[in-house]
């Protein structure tokens, strides 16, 4: 379906991504690749071109993805092969991403510069797919949690900033820590520390000299600390944090980014038999904790930011909408409450002009069936998905 450059969509209701109660009976008027303006719906409007839906919300953003994986049950299937399939199989995520409702990502960590290349074929309309923020290769230590996945060795605090320095030269907009181990790398210990607090100090100071933000890993209580007072802008997994870790977020007003989907994904196909046994055991152990512990920071006022780790075992790009699902099921937030951390507030750790529906804004918009209020499983399959303006899928072709 192809969309004059001017047009208006009329919301039974309108979520706007920034948690406020939706707005009833308006109509979001678009111009190129903005929002115009939001009219209420009895005003005469010269767009020509008029569109419907029970409810309208902001493109959602996934700030934790890796796009080179496609949620295989055993992750070593894709590290076996070539750099070329695993483009291949980034352009197909990302379009499957996109289609699903999702039109901007954070990539956490590639072999080589495949979400990088793929990000600017995607800018110059090459391919379809979501807006996508690459940190590139993800800085681990020696023999660490990722390092199987291409993630660079970084050993010492000049390293880690030569490390770092390899990233911006690649075109790197972000930068991935490891600051403990993880359930996918074999022998990895989820609760061990792994690069320093020194370490990623040096490598948060050089990031931020040129204006990068900061993810770290971090499961264990120590490390996810220790990357903390590093100064990181987000921890992702964040599963066995404690009241002092809370403390810290609080103080330094850090992000979590719980990637629920990521842990609950392998415990809910735990039975099937295709996933490493390493891998089931590890997520295993730590499912209780996660949900208790990240509620607890949710609880106290942590920011929470959507991102699932999509490309995990059944974690699938497309399946963002679950971890929407979980955010209100697990942490206890209203439908709303959880489309604003997978809206605007991943928008404003991304630092990327995205998230919210207002005038002046990007048109990234999902038309849905139904309402999100009553049921969150409307965003599973968007009616339509507009991306700056224009139509990246639609369920009508009228
Ligand atoms: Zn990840």
């Amino acid at each position: 379906m192809q969309l004059p450059a001017r047009f208006a969509i009329r919301c039974g209701r309108l979520y706007d991504g920034t948690g406020a109660p939706p707005q009833t009976n308006v109509t979001v008027v678009v111009a190129g690749d903005r929002i115009e303006r939001i009219a209420a719906n009895d005003e005469r409007l010269d767009a020509g071109h008029v569109l419907e839906a029970a409810a309208v919300t902001p493109g959602l953003i996934n700030a934790h993805v890796h796009l080179e994986f496609s949620g295989e049950p055993d992750i070593g299937v894709t590290v076996l092969t070539t750099p070329i399939a695993k483009t291949l199989l980034a352009a197909a995520n990302a379009r499957r991403s996109l289609e699903a409702g999702v039109t901007t990502v954070r990539d956490l960590g590639a072999a080589q510069s495949n979400a990088i290349e793929l990000r600017d074929a995607i800018a110059k309309g090459v391919h379809a797919g979501p807006r996508i923020v690459p940190a590139g290769r993800a800085l681990c230590m020696t023999g660490g949690h990722g390092h199987f996945i291409g993630g660079r060795e970084t050993d010492g605090p000049w390293d880690a900033r030569k490390a770092v320095r390899e990233q911006l030269k690649a075109g790197a907009e972000c930068i991935k820590l490891i600051a403990t181990g993880g359930v996918l790398t074999k022998g990895a210990v989820p609760g061990q520390d792994q690069l320093t607090q020194e370490e990623m100090h040096a490598a948060i100071v050089e990031a931020h000299t040129h204006g990068m933000r900061v993810a770290a890993h971090a499961i264990g209580t120590n490390g996810i600390k220790n990357a903390l007072r590093a100064g990181v802008d987000s921890i992702e997994h964040g599963h066995l944090l404690d009241d002092e870790a809370i403390e810290l977020f609080r103080a330094s007003n850090a992000f979590l980014v719980p990637t629920i989907a990521a842990v609950s994904c392998i415990v809910e196909r735990a039975s099937d038999g295709e996933q490493p046994d390493y891998v089931v055991r590890k997520a295993t152990a730590l499912y209780a904790a996660m949900r208790e512990n990240i509620t607890r920071a949710y609880r106290a006022g942590v920011a929470i930011a959507g991102g699932s780790d999509a490309g995990t075992p059944y974690n699938y790009h497309e399946n963002y909408a679950y971890e929407v699902e979980l955010m209100n099921t697990v942490l206890g937030m209203t439908p709303n409450e959880a489309l604003h951390a997978a809206t605007q507030t991943a928008g404003r750790l991304l630092a990327v002009d995205a998230g919210v529906i207002e005038a002046g804004r990007p048109a990234d918009l999902l038309l849905l069936d139904g309402d999100l209020e009553a049921d969150t499983r409307t965003l599973r399959s968007p009616q339509c998905v507009i991306k700056g303006g224009a139509v990246a899928r639609s369920r009508n072709a009228a």
